[in-house]
């Protein structure tokens, strides 16, 4: 590598808590940087967060704030449990920065001065009531395949077909309800097949230092042959396109998001250029998940060769496969896994989870994360390996030697067990410089136990052994140096307690700790976990769902008592039974069903609904019936107790109070007899809500 090294992170996608999963790239990129550090190289690491593009627009409408709030609202979720993992990035910042917009604008500027960009008309559906261009997601209507009323524009959520906006029957604005119109829309492409060239011959002399993953798909790619991709999006949250009749676009997520590491250097460094705009002097090292690879072995790389500029362009890069959750892949969307907030509640040390990560770090291929293995890695290897090796060594030169460290004489064997663990630590240094993080920290628990085995062999409880308890301290401090980018903070709390001071890569063998040296008095370093605590963990956080909120509390509930309304023909009143409360409700199924037939049915209500006054009565919340021309069908449960809550898998009901109008919004059908909200049943512990009626029934 050169006398530069730049560090990347793939930027996190901001809309979102980050899980194990996710912090695995940011971590590899971290302890990178840390070891880079610690040679006294210079470097410089950037990471930051993903802000523009549907995603955030859509996450915002979901929860009522603007793109901005969102964003300013997640990046400092993000930011705080990058902290807390311990990472400390040179540069931390976001794509929607103002450096951002501009450094983005300038590339494009370039990129369309050098005949790299051209213009392509396409259709696309434009809501006129709310005045915007709808994404795919943003278009609803019936499925094709399966008649599915409330399927999406890109997917039916039913039966899970992919689909194209223009597929749909009777297509709507999800937003407002309102038909869209089909408007032509001019968007700007990236001229990728003439780029092709010279993208080709840098990514031939380039590639010799990418993972092997990365390799095989780029070249995949461009045998396939490059296409013209747009990158314009008819949205109002991103940058906004420079060019006279785009007014109302901005740049698709994936053109500034790679941008933006050069934007949050910018920002961050006066010297940026010394780093982005010198690739005679700087190697750039890119981390990222293998989802990412061709953006940056391909599209970032083409914008930049396309700027006609010297940009210091990716050299080694470092693409991790996926770490999955008990045989699953961690869902962001269906909240499946651990999150970064979670890890931070446990209890457990950052640097435990920084050692589980590295150590199951998907190199070759996935991983998998099991509560069981991460209570393993601690007992058995931090604790049993790392943590005794220190905690001994120290304990017994306390009990022998007091706070100094005694005089000894090194005999052969000592001085060849030295030479031994040298060799190891060149083995560790290897594996670090070419960015096998695994294998490197697998080397230096080797080394410690080494360590443990000569401690065994010299047996000093019994010997008072001064020269292997002196060789040992020394070992010690050697690996609070190798494990400092894994374990920060340990590698400090070793130092303390050995009285030294945070060394470099190059102090590994010097002997730092020596005779009359003051240490301080021994500490166990780790915790053990017992089978009980673990397996709290993973029922507290492992069967935990990040789940979606549905905005309705429905409960089950019984009709103890049906009686005709005093002052309104069609209304009847109903005493209900919700298992610890009573209540009244008001229902207009006087046509439908005779008060006998009320009494004794366990219905379903909305039990979070604002109290209302029907003449003169009031109403307690509100029965759940299904309807379609002209014939009324209760919901029933009729297996279920009174007050079990109505749910939906994956959802948590709201209990928070809604009000009449907000409840007309929300869109619930029949299908095959059953209840459902987009496609899944509504249920209890028992059952899943009946509805004897035909299919598309509204329930209201
Ligand atoms: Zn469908
Ligand atoms: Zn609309």
């Amino acid at each position: 590598m050169k006398k530069r090294i730049l560090v990347t992170s793939a930027l996190p996608y901001v809309n979102n808590v980050p899980h194990l999963g996710n912090l695995v790239c940011v971590l590899s990129a971290d302890v990178f940087t840390k070891f880079l550090r610690l040679k006294n190289k210079k470097a410089v690491s950037v990471c930051g967060t993903d802000e523009h593009g549907t995603t955030t627009e859509t996450k915002a409408i979901e929860e009522g704030l603007t793109p901005k709030q969102i964003t300013d609202k997640y990046f400092r979720i993000h930011k705080k449990i990058y902290e807390w993992f311990g990472c400390d990035f040179d540069c931390f910042g976001r794509t929607s920065s103002k450096a951002n917009h501009e450094t983005t604008k300038d590339i494009f500027f370039k990129l369309h001065k050098n005949n790299y960009i051209k213009e392509k008309e396409l259709e696309q559906a434009y809501c006129v009531k709310c005045e915007r261009w709808l994404a795919d997601r943003f278009i609803g209507g019936i499925c094709p395949s399966c008649g599915y009323e409330e399927a999406r524009g890109d997917q039916c959520e039913n039966c899970g077909r992919l689909l194209e906006a223009t597929e749909l029957k009777n297509p709507k604005c999800r937003i407002c309800s309102s038909t869209p119109e089909i408007r032509k829309s001019r968007h700007l492409f990236i001229d990728l097949p003439k780029l092709t060239p010279k993208l080709k011959k840098w990514i031939n002399e380039s590639q010799k230092n990418w993972t092997e993953n990365a390799k095989t798909m780029t070249n995949a790619w461009m045998k396939e042959g490059l296409k013209e991709r747009c990158i314009t999006r008819s949205l109002k949250w991103g940058i906004k396109v420079p060019l006279k009749g785009y007014e109302d676009k901005v740049f698709y997520s994936w053109f500034d998001a790679p941008i933006g590491y050069i934007s949050i250097t910018r920002e961050c460094r006066k010297d940026w250029k010394q780093w982005w705009k010198n690739p005679k002097e700087t190697t750039l090292v890119q981390f990222m998940g293998k989802d990412n690879i061709p953006f940056h072995t391909i599209l970032f790389p083409a914008f930049l060769i396309g700027t006609g500029e010297k940009y210091t362009l990716l050299g080694h890069m470092s693409s991790n496969e996926y770490l999955n959750y008990e045989s699953g892949q961690f869902s962001k969307s269906r909240g499946i896994g651990i999150f970064g907030d979670d890890a931070m509640e446990t209890g457990l040390p950052s640097d435990v989870w920084r050692y589980y990560l590295m150590t199951n770090r998907p190199e070759k291929m996935d991983s998998e994360f099991s509560w069981k293995d991460l209570q393993a890695k601690l007992n058995n290897e931090l604790v049993a390996n790392l943590g005794n090796l220190v905690n001994r060594t120290l304990a017994y030169i306390n009990r022998f030697h007091g706070s100094r460290m005694p005089k000894a004489a090194l005999k052969k064997d000592d001085r060849e067990f030295l030479k031994k663990i040298a060799k190891e630590e060149k083995e560790a240094e290897k594996a670090m410089d070419s960015i096998q993080l695994k294998t490197a920290l697998k080397k230096i628990m080797e080394i410690s136990r080494l360590g443990n085995q000569y401690f065994q062999k010299k047996e000093p409880w019994k010997t008072k052994n001064a020269a292997c308890l002196l060789v040992l301290a020394n070992l010690i401090k050697d690996l609070s140096i190798l494990i400092q980018p894994f374990l920060p903070e340990t590698a400090k709390e070793i130092n303390r307690q050995l009285g030294t001071r945070q060394k470099t890569w190059q102090d590994l063998g010097k002997p730092a700790v020596k005779p009359g040296h003051r240490i301080m008095k021994a500490a166990p370093l780790f915790r053990k976990i017992e089978d009980r605590e673990a397996e709290l963990l993973r029922k507290k956080y492992g069967g935990k769902k990040k789940m979606e909120t549905f905005p309705l509390d429905l409960k089950v509930a019984k009709i103890t008592a049906a009686e005709n309304h005093p002052n309104a023909e069609k209304l009847n009143v109903l005493r209900i039974d919700l298992g610890k409360e009573q209540r009244q409700i008001v229902s207009g199924l006087r046509d439908h069903y005779t008060n006998e037939e009320l009494k004794g049915k366990n219905i379903v209500i909305v039990s979070n609904l604002k109290h209302a006054n029907f003449r003169g009565v009031e109403s307690q919340g509100m029965l759940m019936a299904a309807e379609k021309n002209g014939k009324v069908i209760l919901l029933e449960a009729p297996n279920s107790e009174p007050g079990e809550r109505v749910r939906i898998e994956g959802m948590k009901n709201s209990e928070k109070e809604i009000t009449i109008e907000e409840f007309s919004k929300i869109k619930m059908a029949t299908k095959s007899k059953k209840a459902v909200y987009n496609g899944k049943p509504l249920k209890t512990g028992k059952e899943e809500i009946r509805a004897d009626i035909e299919d598309g029934a509204e329930i209201t």
